[in-house]
């Protein structure tokens, strides 16, 4: 086989999609939230980021950044083991009780990101409990997906968002056999969110486990802020809640939070755990700083619902197809990848605006899109040219308007 003609050729095939992935090359301001220096065609220019998941800003809160500093001093760089050998810091027990805590959960576990949370968490219980059936939604992010793939367990999908559909493959199952449901508070595509207290009924009439991806609700939902399961007031009813460090925590590294027994079972018995080394304390560090920031501060999380309804609001009003999101994700629509791909260039070259183009397979084919993700600190001024900078895009590429 010719392996270099095999990559090259693959790659070909990509571009002539237009989904061939080019990365934006930045260098984030500390300080100077949300811009970044922008390194494109040998020059350097200032852009307004617009599509960080860096929701909240606390990737570059003062706090934050003296936490890590401050661990950073105090322990180096790197963890040095394994959690089992060596790389046990203090750090990490005092966030694993915060994050237990905060989920109203006996314990919580780290992993080095929520990708590998997933994975590992999903794979070690289909693995190990005998004959488990796992109810995954049918828009489950990949690394639960892979994390279900990898599990010896029987897989069934239902209908996204879709209690009814959960109840009827549920039914069609031996009630006697273990069963787990896993899903998604926030999609972050969509943007939509999922009926939490159906699904715990349909589970719990079935005496199944409950398995909640918090990734795009932590730090952003309930008034404390651990999620959508603290705001629906079921954090009792999901049996295990995962999350990450990386998005509104702003830092790095994943979790799960449950009973005792489940966590110390995947502590014990889970290879993307066990085998991985620690995260580095001063990362530890700067999370627990996030989270007990953002317990204390509801108006962030007001803010940051304020701007998202505020930008939804004024784009529908200029016919820019707004999906009816009800989080604080804004997907805009534009259903062809190479326009999407054109738009998002015009963006940042002509406008200094940078939001990266959405397409398959992330999102299905024609439904290609910018998501945009306001924070609390993107102001009116920098709304308005967000706006006025979509319109000309609109126009000038002739990309369909809302009906
Ligand atoms: C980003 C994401 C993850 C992975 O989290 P990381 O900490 O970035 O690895 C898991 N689930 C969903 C839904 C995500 O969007």
């Amino acid at each position: 086989m010719d392996y270099e003609k095999f990559f090259s050729n693959r790659i070909a095939e990509l571009r002539r999609e237009g989904r061939y992935r080019i990365f934006a090359d930045l260098e984030r301001q500390a300080g100077a939230f949300p811009t970044a220096k922008n390194y494109r065609d040998g020059a350097v220019h200032d852009v307004t980021v617009w599509c960080s998941n860096d929701y909240l800003g606390m990737g570059q809160h003062p706090t934050v950044i003296e936490a890590m500093s401050e661990a950073l001093q105090r322990c180096g760089a790197g963890a040095g083991g394994t959690r089992n050998i060596s790389g046990t810091n203090h750090y990490h027990v005092l966030l694993e009780e915060e994050l237990a805590g905060w989920n109203r959960k006996e314990a919580a576990l780290l992993f080095t990101s929520g990708y590998v949370a997933n994975q590992t968490t999903l794979s070690t219980l289909g693995n190990h409990i005998p004959d488990l059936h796992i109810f995954s939604d049918a828009l489950n992010h990949n690394s639960m997906i892979e994390g279900i793939r990898q599990a010896k367990a029987q897989r069934h999908i239902f209908k996204h968002n879709d209690a009814a559909d959960l109840d009827r493959l549920l039914s069609a199952v031996d009630p006697a056999l273990p069963k787990l449901v896993a899903f998604e508070s926030v999609y972050s595509m969509d943007g939509d969110i999922a009926p939490m207290a159906e699904i715990c009924d349909v589970a719990e009439r079935h005496n199944a486990m409950t398995y909640c991806d918090e990734v795009h609700a932590v730090g952003m939902y309930g008034l404390a802020g651990s999620g959508v399961a603290e705001r629906d007031g079921v954090q009792d009813r999901i049996t295990i809640i995962q999350g990450t460090l990386a998005k509104a925590i702003g830092v790095v590294g994943g979790y799960i939070a449950a009973s005792h027994s489940l966590v110390d079972f995947v502590r014990s018995f889970g290879p993307g755990f066990i085998f991985s080394s620690a995260l580095p304390p001063a990362v530890a560090a700067g999370a627990l700083a996030s989270i007990r920031f953002l317990k204390d501060h509801n108006e962030i999380r007001e803010r940051h619902q304020e701007r998202a309804a505020t930008l939804k609001r004024r784009l529908t009003a200029e016919g820019i197809p707004v999906l009816p999101s009800v989080s604080h994700i804004v997907p805009v629509m534009v259903g062809d990848a190479t326009l999407c791909k054109q738009a998002s260039d015009d963006l940042l070259r002509r406008h200094d605006i940078y939001v990266q183009p959405i397409n398959y397979p992330t999102v299905p084919k024609g439904a290609e899109r910018l998501r945009i993700t306001p924070t609390p600190l993107h102001d009116d001024a920098m709304m308005d040219r967000l706006v006025a900078s979509l319109i000309e895009v609109w126009k000038s590429l002739g990309i369909r308007k809302a009906a």
